[in-house]
């Protein structure tokens, strides 16, 4: 008779319990705005000023009044000059003020006039000069409004947030030197699997049989280290049951993670397994997707416990739909799954898997997908040819033409 064998969990079902165990990290650091690209907002940032402070020309030109316009015979003559960082004096009757992009607009002015727009009289000495406008100007044309952007007391950016650049110029605009954001994640990182050599310390002519580079250990620290984290690697873990349990007990008195990769196929004899069980918690999933499949949570004392498959497109995989969200909501993130976009593939894929599947394609011109001829888990060019994933449901064939769903890499990178 042969086991039942437990049905394989679904994706949405085993990152919904992930993300129940990823309570946020204690601890907010303040950090200068320059050193915060990439960290999550601990407080919302409310805007103690309106941004633009006052009503701005966006054009080099002359500040008017559109009426004086409309009645002016001739040359209007240039009363003041205001550049930016300067603040000019009301707008006299039937004058104009010579103004450039971002100086406030006089008190009495309603448009701006391009200077292309006008023709000079005197060209030597603007202030006793005159300006003939060629075109009857609209009302508020060229003026940027004081608050347009940014009105006094709103919330610029949200606690949970990710800093991007562009959310660290908006945080400098109203004033914030510093920002509150969430500690960073403390991962330990390990690799498993006694075949495994660094680069460097075996010349490739010299592997043995059998042996391979240890490829996970870079990506992964790579990855840990966009999200965020501050990674303690520590490196290949001998296959050996004490110095398992040795490395991992270590690792969870300072760490927020341990994370490892290889050894969490099912009946594979390895020592990862047993040294988690035997200090914590282990709860094995095998993830109905391909790539994969074999996925472990646990905890280890205080720390949590991430197993990663071993093969590497299948941890890279595993990495960007779990482990990122994961990592992201530790600090707080509120919106931690990517966006996926409708796409046309460009190719067929016949064969249906009852797994919900993640194939490496790469955008072309037309904005279609292509795809990598060769969807190994092992085949880690894949993922350095491709730009982002098919998300293709179980049990569905794909034709050429057909809309499918793409998440770009860069939508789970950082
Ligand atoms: P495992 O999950 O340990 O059964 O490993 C599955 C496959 O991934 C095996 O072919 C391993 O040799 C390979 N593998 C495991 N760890 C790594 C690693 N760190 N770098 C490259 N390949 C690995
Ligand atoms: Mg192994």
């Amino acid at each position: 008779m042969t086991a039942v064998r437990p049905p394989l969990k679904s994706l949405d079902d085993a990152l919904a319990e992930l993300l129940a165990f990823a309570i946020p990290l204690e601890g907010v650091e303040s950090v200068s705005t320059f050193e915060a690209d990439g960290r999550v907002l601990a407080q919302d940032i409310v805007s103690a000023l309106q941004v633009p402070p006052q009503d701005n020309s966006s054009m080099d030109g002359y500040a008017v009044r559109c009426a004086d316009v409309a009645h002016a015979v001739g040359v209007l003559p240039v009363s003041q000059r205001i550049a930016a960082g300067t603040s000019g004096a009301p707008l006299a009757p039937n004058t104009v003020a010579r103004i450039f992009t971002g100086a406030p607009i006089p008190s009495g002015a309603d448009a701006v006039v391009m200077q292309e727009d006008c023709v000079l009289e005197t060209s030597e000495n603007l202030l006793s000069g005159g300006v003939r406008v060629t075109s009857q100007p609209e009302l508020g044309q060229w003026i940027r409004r004081a608050g347009e952007d940014v009105k006094l007391g709103s919330v610029v950016l949200s606690k949970g947030e990710l800093l991007t650049p562009a959310a660290l110029g908006l945080a400098a605009s109203i004033g914030m030197e510093s920002v509150n954001v969430t500690r960073r994640p403390r991962v330990a990182l390990f690799s498993t699997g006694d075949e495994l050599v660094m680069p460097g310390a075996v010349a490739p002519e010299h592997m043995k049989p059998g042996a391979i580079y240890n490829s996970n250990r870079f990506f992964l620290r790579a990855l840990l280290v966009r999200l965020g984290c501050e990674v303690t690697d520590v490196g290949i873990v001998p296959d050996q049951l004490d110095a398992t349990v040795q490395a991992l007990k270590q690792a969870a008195q300072n760490h927020d993670l341990i994370l490892t990769s290889g050894g969490v196929s099912v009946g594979e004899e390895d020592h990862i397994k047993p040294a988690v069980q035997s200090l914590g918690a282990l709860n094995l999933w095998q993830i109905a997707i391909k790539p994969g499949k074999p996925f472990a949570y646990g905890r280890v004392d205080d720390a949590h416990f991430i197993g990663l498959p071993g093969n590497p497109v299948s941890s890279f995989v595993t990495f960007l739909l779990l482990v990122r969200p994961f990592l992201r909501r530790l600090q707080g993130l509120v919106r931690v799954t990517p966006n996926s976009v409708a796409a046309q593939a460009n190719f067929d894929w016949p064969k249906a898997d009852k797994r919900r599947e993640f194939l490496r394609v790469k955008r072309n011109a037309a904005g279609g997908l292509d795809l990598y001829p060769n969807q190994s888990s092992g085949v880690l060019t894949s993922a350095v040819w491709g730009d982002g994933l098919v998300d293709n449901p179980p049990g569905q064939t794909i034709r050429a033409g057909d809309l499918v769903q793409f998440i770009a890499f860069n939508e789970v990178l950082g």
